[in-house]
């Protein structure tokens, strides 16, 4: 019996050693579990997730045009047809294993694109990642990494033959354009020389990045896009306003890129939209940041480091012109310049707050100052609105519904109007206004007093009935003693 036992238990050890062994061959390969890709106004990224870290090389070929990406220790374990190649430039990706541990992917293109990629390491929603962004050619990559952790990707073209096992895995049929957002609503138009003020809205995370995550399965990314495009609607049936959306879909952008793109767009206001996670899930209410002061003064400092940054300022891309000043007076300029776009900043996320607080209660009364890097920018007045907790289970409802994503962008175009209707930036059409005594006058809020009706109200401030109920959020015409009323500072002149 026991003499039996002990020739079972060796065998079971050798069959034992040898699991642990296999473990080792397949410790080594890390597994591509699966491939997402997200399509950008610019470019096209395909994120691929690893069961571990891998090695991994990318070069181009052309005619026709190709991207070959070899990753080394790795094996296919995902099926690639779900992926939707619609308009994107690629035709089809063709998987083949070059030897047990040798994966060796073709990306088959319609026209040729700039590849960088880079790894990402572990984090608390995702593994080991590898990231490939195909940027398309006319749109130059961003002069800023995309990531710390960025390499060059690109090798010469060596000639290599297409892998002999290679099956197409995805196919698409012929390219669409990116498809656009609609116009918006026709407003007439303004009278000559007299711009609009231009809003960058920055619906914050997208793509591969979430964002906050909530109880059922909201996600910031979503909610943040929604709010968004609903402020940029708001916005754009304003006169004398236009908003542009610094990300149309659903893909992610760099920090740095951000800023940059709004000031391709000419922003006089950056407003960024966010929805908070907290540990604690009862934690709720919106909240207003600008960037700190110990934020601008460590950033003045990297913009002056950065030479890049510095020629694009230099270059004229912002308001501050520093080619014929030494480097010791365009710092001095430079934070005289930030200081003024900070102080705007508190301006309008004050008055933004206050509007906001009027829908949703507030986690913090004040206009908070933290170093968001996303804030950054020296020459454009920037907010941060955290418009609620994700992560709080009421809060996460309330944020998905389009009522209260309305709401929340009625209160943020009300702040905003309130802040530029003070101080518009010369050569404007409100600023136009302003000086030719169009804009109404007088205080922009009104508490209720006893025996008044909203009707009595919208005259007396000469705004329309439907304007002060939409300032406010108001369904009916029915309002309380005691109530504040935000009151739209309609343009009097411009009334048809
Ligand atoms: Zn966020």
């Amino acid at each position: 019996m026991s003499l039996v036992l002990g020739v079972r238990a060796r065998a079971l050890s050798a069959v034992l050693l040898l699991a642990v062994l296999a473990a080792d061959v397949m410790a080594a390969t890390s597994e591509v579990r699966s491939v997402r890709l997200w399509r950008a106004p610019d470019n096209t990224r395909l994120v691929f997730d690893l069961s571990g870290p891998v090695q991994h090389s990318v070069f181009t070929l052309a005619a026709p045009d190709r991207i070959v990406i070899d990753i080394a220790g790795a094996q296919l374990a995902t099926k690639l047809e779900q992926l939707s190649l619609s308009n994107t430039p690629i035709t089809s990706i063709r998987s083949a294993q070059r030897s047990p541990t040798d994966l060796r992917l073709v990306i088959d293109l319609s026209a040729s694109v700039s590849p960088k990629s880079f790894s990402l390491a572990p984090n608390q929603q995702y593994g080991n990642r590898l990231v490939i962004d195909l940027y398309d050619q006319g749109d130059a990559a961003p002069a800023t990494p995309t990531a710390p952790s960025d390499k060059p990707g690109d090798k010469p073209g060596t000639p290599v033959a297409p892998p002999t096992t290679a099956v197409v895995v995805a196919t698409r049929s012929a390219p669409t354009p990116m498809p656009t957002e609609p116009p918006p609503a026709s407003l007439p138009p303004m009278p000559s020389g007299k711009r609009a003020i231009v809003i960058a809205i920055d619906a914050g995370h997208g793509g591969e990045d979430p964002g906050a995550l909530g109880p059922q399965g909201a996600r910031e990314k979503n909610v943040t896009l929604s709010i968004a495009k609903e402020l940029q609607r708001q916005i754009n049936a304003e006169r004398g306003y236009r908003a542009e959306l610094v990300r149309t879909g659903d893909y992610f952008i760099p920090l740095r890129r951000r800023t940059e793109i709004a000031r391709k767009q000419g922003a006089d206001l950056f407003v960024s939209i966010h929805a908070d996670a907290a540990q604690n899930t009862s934690a709720f209410g919106a909240s207003v940041f600008a960037l700190s002061d110990r934020g601008a003064t460590s950033e003045t400092a990297r913009w002056l480091a950065d030479s890049e940054n510095q020629s694009d300022l230099i270059g004229g891309a912002g308001n501050v012109s520093l080619d014929d000043k030494d480097k010791m007076l365009a710092g001095v300029l430079l934070d005289l310049s930030m200081t003024s776009s900070l102080s705007s900043s508190l301006n309008v996320g004050q008055k933004v707050l206050q509007n906001v607080g009027r829908v949703t209660p507030l986690h913090k009364r004040r206009v908070e100052q933290a170093g968001f890097m996303v804030l950054k920018s020296p020459d454009i007045p920037s907010i941060l609105v955290e418009t609620g907790f994700i992560s709080n289970q009421t809060e996460a409802k309330k944020l998905s519904t389009s009522s209260h994503q309305q709401a929340l962008a009625r209160s943020i175009q009300t702040g905003v109007r309130q802040f530029f209707q003070q101080n518009p930036p010369p050569g404007t059409y409100v600023a136009w206004l302003r000086d030719s005594g169009k804009i109404a006058p007088g205080p922009r809020e009104h508490r209720v007093a006893s025996g008044e009706s909203l009707a009595l109200i919208a005259q007396r401030y000469q705004v329309g009935l439907a304007a002060l109920r939409s300032a406010n959020n108001l369904k009916g015409d029915t309002i309380k003693i005691g109530q504040n009323l935000s009151i739209p500072a309609t343009a009097l002149a411009a009334q048809p």
